[in-house]
């Protein structure tokens, strides 16, 4: 019999109201902390039995509160599971399913926002860009620490964009210092454990046959500075403390080496310990918990109301021994497969017993048996499979909204242009991502596509184009009409300036794809490239009209018009890229000097002042402005701007 909700919440508020008297509006409701560990599996921490590290920190927070042994996370990328923890809502509510340019609605409730509301001061300091207060996770906290240069977006990967362990804690620490004194909740992310493993000595040499080990130790440790201020200040024992993994890590299983692609509890099983602040509990929980749970139980234990809406469930009353674990059966997806390569997505039901996974070749695993996941008993028992196909698809039914929340726009249009540039932003020619097709691959068999896919877009993130390019071509074999792999392959061409091949490369995409918005528009930069003026103007036109926000394609388009001497056309396109980028100091300029040219310099002065303030150390506005000037007569200030030109050229 499935737990049914109303009891659920009858049991929970029995357990609050006999065992934990706490109101967030009483002075001694306790301080809330959030530790996330990134990439952070629980068979590779000390308590979950792993004897080969020492985590002696995350292992006596469990010793003083409670284990959870079956952790899961509904999704094992970065951001969506995050959002999970911090608003209690699936992707499939949220809209956070995949690290691609979405934001998280501002309407929405997180964590953060109810406890500010409630009087909390509120900190985070982040470990990763992708966690950027860009993306929306900041919305609630007074105090949000990212400050990640994207300008080194150009040459470098996100994902690597980090901040170590150490550097986080002294952030943290210097917060808790000025407000240790208030009712505070902090959320401190540690992202060490994420690939590439470099942990810093001595956990270098220490773990030197297994570095994702060592970057865990390290994480440990710096944790301790933090559980240690508490002890020192007096506040370890009466705070509310939960420390979770965000996902879990592939190591090699079913062939994956990070996480993101499939949905085997090598990523989504995850360490989660929660410690309540002088209150009983009991010490460990076998019943399967989704990261989903995060929000409703903070907020229950506080005595604070769930926001309506909210999907995981409070956990207080396991925590207190107060309910028997009911038949719960926990939800996860991956759309990154669909999303980027247009394969099939993965959805998956989870329960004590058994793993369901919907592909288009569905899995079925006894996770008492084997809970590595390595036999497929779908095919033997196809009425265990079926019963859990039906539990999953009344959990999608549950979880859906008519309307997902996230925004699909909003992400500053130099960044965005920098996600689709490195191939971050998806694949834009599958149609509805939510639209099931059983037709598409089955990711378990492209998993090794993938790998080397992914290792080409490694190698371009990294400048090796020719080694990326010969990777794809490989991947090519296999799927000749792989219209991402091939896109991948025409930036790889078109970054080594082998314009005749990349333009080849594009148009074959167009021809299978014909709403494949990057591909046009590179098609675009590239018919430019090769002097083809007209192409490249018909290409970009058709860019803008698929994606409006291409700010990229208005400055190109401005730029080949003005090369086909069509002045009022360039002048057009060229103010369509600074509306839509007002901050984008290279619109400007080219925006003054083609009005200049036009005989209009007013406006021309107006839009080259702009791109000086926008961009201080670029002496080409300032040639130009001297130039307007002079015309004008203003020859003092022309000869002012010369200088500065000058001065700026040493
Ligand atoms: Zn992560």
């Amino acid at each position: 019999m499935p737990f049914s909700r109303s009891i659920f919440i009858t049991l929970a508020a029995v357990a609050l109201s006999l065992v934990v008297p706490l109101s967030a509006t009483d002075k001694a409701a306790p301080n809330v902390i959030v530790i996330t560990i990134d990439t952070l599996r629980a068979d590779h921490v000390g308590c979950y039995g792993y004897k080969a590290i020492r985590t002696p920190t995350i292992d006596s927070l469990a010793a003083d509160g409670t284990r959870f042994d079956r952790a899961y996370t509904p999704v094992p990328v970065t951001l969506p599971s995050h959002s999970a923890m911090f608003t209690g809502t699936y992707p499939t509510l949220s809209g956070m399913h995949d690290f691609s340019g979405n934001v998280l609605n501002p309407q929405q409730p997180t964590l953060a926002s109810v406890l500010k509301e409630n009087g909390y001061a509120t900190g985070a300091v982040i470990g990763s860009a992708v966690l950027d207060s860009r993306f929306g996770l900041n919305q609630g906290f007074d105090f949000y620490y990212d400050h990640f240069d994207f300008n080194r977006l150009q040459e470098s990967n996100l994902e690597e964009m980090e901040r170590p362990a150490n550097a986080v804690v002294d952030v943290t620490l210097d917060w808790l210092g000025k407000n240790y004194q208030k009712k505070f909740f902090l959320w401190m992310h540690l992202y060490d454990p994420h690939h590439p493993y470099r942990p810093p000595p001595p956990y270098d040499k220490e773990y030197v046959s297994s570095l994702y080990d060592g970057e865990i130790a390290f994480a440990d440790a710096q944790v301790g500075r933090l559980i240690a201020f508490l002890k020192q200040k007096g506040l370890y024992a009466d705070s509310l403390i939960v420390l979770s993994g965000d996902h879990g890590e592939g190591l090699g299983e079913h062939g994956e080496k990070t996480h993101g692609f499939f949905i085997y509890n090598s990523t989504l099983h995850v360490p989660f310990v929660i410690h309540l602040p002088a209150a009983s509990s009991v010490k460990q929980v076998e019943a399967p918990v989704s990261v989903a749970d995060l929000m409703p139980t903070v907020l229950a234990a506080l005595g604070i109301a769930v926001p309506a809406k909210v999907q995981g469930q409070s956990l207080v009353p396991l925590i207190m021994g107060k309910a028997k674990p009911g038949d719960r059966t926990l939800y996860s997806e991956t759309f990154l497969p669909r999303i980027h390569f247009n394969w099939s997505e993965l959805r998956g039901a989870e329960t004590a017993n058994y793993h369901f996974i919907d592909a288009p070749r569905p899995e079925l695993y006894d996770l008492k048996k084997d809970p590595g996941e390595t036999q497929n008993l779908f095919p033997q028992k196809k009425a265990v499979g079926e019963e859990m196909r039906g539990k999953l698809n009344t959990l999608v039914r549950e979880y859906s909204a008519n309307q997902e929340l996230a925004q699909k726009t909003g992400l500053d249009p130099a960044l965005m242009e920098r996600l689709k540039s490195l191939g971050y932003a998806g694949f834009s020619g599958g149609g509805d991502p939510n639209a099931s097709n059983r037709d598409l691959p089955d990711p378990k068999d492209r998993i090794e596509l993938y790998e080397l896919i992914s290792e080409a877009i490694s190698d371009a993130q990294h400048g090796r184009l020719q080694e990326s390019a010969d990777k794809l071509t490989t991947a090519l074999k296999t799927e000749p009409n792989a219209v991402a792999t091939r896109y991948l392959l025409g930036l790889s061409y078109y970054r080594l300036l082998r314009f005749e091949d990349a333009r080849k490369e594009f148009t074959r995409v167009v021809e299978l794809s014909p709403d494949y918005t990057l591909a046009i528009f590179y098609l675009g930069l590239t018919n430019a490239r090769v002097g083809d003026f007209d192409g490249a103007i018909a290409s970009l036109k058709r860019a803008l009209e698929l994606d409006s926000t291409n700010f990229s394609a208005a400055f190109n388009l401005g730029v080949a018009y003005l090369q086909k001497k069509q002045i009022p056309e360039s002048i057009a396109a060229l103010r369509q890229s600074v509306t839509i980028y007002p901050d984008y100091a290279e619109g400007h300029r080219a925006l003054g000097d083609v009005l200049a040219y036009a005989g209009q310099p007013d406006e021309a002065i107006v839009h080259l002042r702009r791109a000086i303030a926008l961009d201080p150390g670029d002496p080409r506005p300032h040639v130009s402005l001297a130039r307007v000037l002079a015309a004008k007569g203003l020859n003092t200030e022309a000869e002012a701007e010369m200088q500065k030109s000058r001065e700026l050229h040493r």
